[in-house]
């Protein structure tokens, strides 16, 4: 892949939507950054969501477009939560090339209790439970899935324990979320939201660079660590941590900026942007695949006006059969 030497001065903007692979030359460290805008507003408008359940899901979304960019086959990457607060479920999938969708479920009065008492936090509207990365190469390979607990931290910091405990990858993973009010070229006030992220990995050429401490509580904790992070990996971390929320959204500082801000001075350069769509994978006949395996009195209970109509829960599509297609099989 023909690689860019980043200069200032010489950035050639990806845009929204866009997801940037990066590596950083003289700290070891690969990575990839996104700004989603178009996308983002596409699905949730779609759904109409409280802006507390939107914010939610759109770091989901940032999250599935940085990783799901990096499968290396055909198949799916999946970022899903379960849990028990008033949104007990976000799910974001990517399908190989470029397909994003997304949606959440939420308990409307639990979640008006919850904005009421001002607990409005991610932990508190997620509650307990899990969240789940899941990487699946179609029905001949065995899917693989991660799972780590919602403990009260953020979406980014259980994304970082993920990538510590499963795959063994120093992993930092910044995510951001704006709502913006502006008014269009009419001058009526709109509403919009911006996303961003940025995933950065340690993947030095000795695999022994790449030691960490015991996470607290892990296997072999002895309570008191020793262990020295390697420079380049401690420099790379403290950097990423340097970014302003506001850094990952803004269009006028888009992720090439951005990365020029933070890597510049140890030889960062991009690769081709990898572009990410709004597309569902839903279709009738796969929809109707699933129907074929009820029985006779489960599509009776489903019939209204001699029809099934199945809205998919992605992309808001509704599918209507009659009773006689359910049955033909
Ligand atoms: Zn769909």
């Amino acid at each position: 892949m023909p690689v860019q030497p980043m200069e200032l001065g010489e950035f050639n903007f990806a845009g929204d939507d866009r997801v940037v692979p990066f590596q950083v030359e003289g700290l070891d460290v690969r990575g990839r950054a996104v700004q989603i805008g178009p996308l983002l507003n596409t699905i949730l408008s779609r759904h109409d969501y409280p802006p507390e359940v939107a914010r939610l899901l759109a770091e989901a979304i940032v999250l599935t477009a940085l990783i799901g960019t990096s499968l290396k086959f055909e198949g799916k990457f999946i970022v899903q939560t379960k849990s028990d607060g008033p949104v007990d479920l976000l799910v974001a999938d990517f399908s190989t090339p470029e397909n994003i969708r997304a949606y959440a479920r939420f308990d409307e009065e639990a979640l008006a209790r919850a904005i009421a008492a001002g607990e409005t936090a991610p932990h508190q509207l997620l509650g307990n439970g899990t969240l789940a990365l899941t990487i699946d190469q179609g029905a001949y390979m065995q899917p693989y899935q991660g799972i780590v607990p919602l403990d009260g931290s953020s979406l980014e910091e259980i994304a970082g324990v993920y990538f510590r405990q499963s795959e063994q990858i120093p992993t930092q993973v910044r995510l951001g979320v704006a709502e913006l009010f502006d008014r269009d070229e009419q001058g009526k006030p709109r509403h919009g939201w911006r996303a961003g992220g940025l995933i950065a990995q340690f993947l030095p050429d000795a695999p022994e660079r790449m030691g960490q401490p015991d996470l607290h509580g892990g296997d072999g904790d002895t309570g008191a660590s020793t262990f020295d992070e390697d420079d380049s990996w401690s420099e790379a971390r403290a950097l990423v941590q340097t970014i302003d929320a506001d850094e990952l959204t803004d269009p006028l500082i888009g992720v090439e900026r951005l990365l020029f801000r933070l890597f510049h001075e140890r030889g960062a350069r991009v690769f081709p942007p990898l572009p990410v769509y709004d597309r569902c994978s839903c279709s009738r006949d796969r929809i109707k695949g699933v129907l074929q395996g009820f029985s006779e009195s489960e599509i009776e209970a489903s019939l209204e006006d001699g029809e099934v109509a199945v809205t998919c829960e992605f992309c808001s599509t509704t599918y209507r059969y009659t009773a006689e297609e359910v049955r033909e099989g």
